[in-house]
């Protein structure tokens, strides 16, 4: 089943805005199943791992039942730990963001008894309790249990092991029939159904299991990068193997956003796909990946979901994933369709160990390399460039130029490899510098932002003329003497594009592009209207 978005399920507007500022992008596996399930009224029993969210799953449906304006006790939530109860009335409050009128009462040991007799005095909805606690005050006739609509069991299997079953049972029983009970559990036993008989209405069980992992046959790399070096180390293996289509993956939309704005400034062909943007939005970054417009898509797990592109050369993990299973949903985004495909991950000091933890989980080795060195990107950058040499001169269809090259020798009396060393040099210096300029900087600061000081140029050709940022940074850098770590954000559109300049090399860039071409165009270029 897929994972349903919170929107889909019922849920009144002010809890979907209340998970939404939680940062929930999608319900979890069990949410999607049991939430629906509880609403109709079912009684159910949820097993999942733990950190699989089964909090909001009974919690959400919970809160969107209760009745608001009547204040008297309609949910008990027994949990097997004050820590637990704690933690379940903090996550309870967030949903109640924008519900105030609810009232939700933590009760464990420990705390004063009275402090809590007070509080419960004021009128409460909803009680989560220590088994315990919960029991001392139904003795003290300061917890009533005759309103009680909707019990749930959290951690069944935990407040079994704590020798919590007497009183369970006790406060049970307490409870009117004509309750809804849930039982959420990280493992079923033979005690957990003996309870579930004894105690709840023809329930439903749900199980979510973690899939069995078939980790696709591709090369699996990390390299040890400092967090402020990444996006150098990002660009080198890049730059190595220059993938025509790869994915980098980031944790949050946040971190995506400004690796987007990093690759682009240093000229490289990125977007971002990530939950804020709207479905139009992304179908037209799919088809501008699809379509070879952009080669480097930077993703969340979540956004990533469904992508279905077979020619993914390489997968970044720009960050290691939180989850195991989202490394093998990443790296699985490669080596499709019977091509090889490769994964790199890029970790950060400790993440080391969660790297080996996502090994044993997926029981494959991921073994360390060194990032490539600027002459290691040197060379492979001569050895494509030579290949693709030796293809011009199969083709044939040279003699022009051949004659040409006669002619050189014969008059200017130089040698033919002293030519080609010149010519190989020139091309070489447009293929490697500006990125050999890029490198040696840190990730930070690389674009002067929208200060003042930046100035936005107009340049009157775009994507139509094929232009992209690389050639932009090319020529501004090489015809404009400009250093290409200085050029800013470059927006490319179909007949025209803007890019961002230090105010100070607007004029030089204007002066020296008059006589120069972008991608063998001559353009014109001027000083962008402000925003
Ligand atoms: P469990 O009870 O299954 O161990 P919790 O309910 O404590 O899991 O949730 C674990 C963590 O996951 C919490 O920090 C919670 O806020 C977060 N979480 C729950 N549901 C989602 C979701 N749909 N998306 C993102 N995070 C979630
Ligand atoms: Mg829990």
């Amino acid at each position: 089943m897929e994972n349903l978005k919170f929107e889909e399920m019922n849920l009144s507007d002010e809890l979907v805005r209340a998970v939404r500022d939680m940062g929930f992008e999608e319900a979890t596996p069990i949410q999607s199943q049991a939430i629906s399930i509880i609403m109709e009224g079912r009684d159910i029993i949820g097993q999942s791992q733990t950190g699989t969210g089964k909090t909001a799953a009974f919690g959400l449906p919970c809160l969107e039942m209760l009745d608001p304006d009547d204040k008297g006790l309609q949910a008990l939530i027994l949990c097997p730990t004050r820590e637990l109860a704690i933690q379940v009335s903090e996550e309870f409050r967030k949903f109640l963001k924008y519900k105030e009128n609810i009232k939700v009462l933590p009760i464990y040991g420990g705390q004063p008894i009275d402090r809590q007799i007070a509080a419960l005095k004021k009128g409460v909805q909803v009680i989560i309790g220590t088994p315990g606690r919960v029991m001392d005050h139904m003795r003290r006739h300061t917890l009533k249990m005759g309103t009680v609509k909707y019990v749930v069991l959290d951690e069944a299997d935990e407040m079994l092991d704590m020798g919590f079953r007497d009183d369970i049972e006790a406060i049970m029983l307490k409870i009117p029939e004509e309750r809804q009970t849930v039982m959420f559990s990280a493992t079923m036993s033979q005690d957990i159904l003996d309870l579930s008989k004894r105690y709840m209405n023809d329930p439903e069980y749900i199980k979510v299991t973690r899939k069995e992992l078939t980790v696709p046959s591709i090369e699996q790399v990390y390299f040890d990068v400092k967090e402020k070096t990444k996006l150098d180390a990002l660009c080198r293996v890049i730059d190595m193997y220059g993938p025509k289509l790869s994915i980098v993956f980031c944790n949050t939309k946040k971190r995506v956003d400004e690796v987007v704005e990093q690759l682009q400034g240093r000229g490289y062909f990125a977007e971002a796909l990530h939950g804020d943007l709207k479905q139009p939005q992304r179908d037209k970054v799919m088809q501008k990946f699809r379509n070879g417009t952009i080669e480097i898509l930077v993703a969340t797990d979540v956004a990533a979901r469904g992508i279905d592109v077979d020619d993914v050369d390489i997968v970044f993990n720009y960050d290691v994933p939180q989850d195991d299973e989202y490394y093998v949903h990443r790296i699985g985004r490669t080596g499709r369709a019977g091509k090889s495909g490769k994964a790199f991950t890029f970790v950060v000091g400790k993440e080391i160990y969660k790297l080996r933890d996502i090994m044993r989980y997926t029981k494959t080795k991921i073994v360390q390399q060194k990032l490539p060195t600027l002459s290691d990107i040197e060379e492979i950058k001569t050895a494509n460039f030579l290949e693709n040499v030796k293809d011009v001169i199969d083709e044939g269809g040279l003699g022009k130029y051949v004659d040409i090259i006669t002619n050189m020798v014969n008059d200017e009396d130089v040698a033919a490899t002293d030519i080609a060393a010149a010519l190989l040099k020139i091309s070489l210096s447009d293929l490697i510098s500006t990125d050999m300029d890029d490198i040696n900087l840190g990730g930070t600061e690389i674009y002067g932002d929208s200060g003042d000081d930046t100035v936005r140029l107009f340049i009157n050709a775009g994507k139509k003329n094929k232009i992209r940022a690389k050639d932009i940074v090319g020529a501004f850098a090489g015809e404009a003497g400009i250093p290409g770590n200085v050029i800013g954000h470059i927006d490319i559109y179909d007949d025209y594009t803007f890019v961002d300049v230090p105010a100070e090399y607007a004029k030089d860039i204007m002066v020296a592009m008059k006589n120069n071409r972008i991608k063998n165009k001559k353009v014109n270029i001027e000083i962008a209207k402000k925003k």
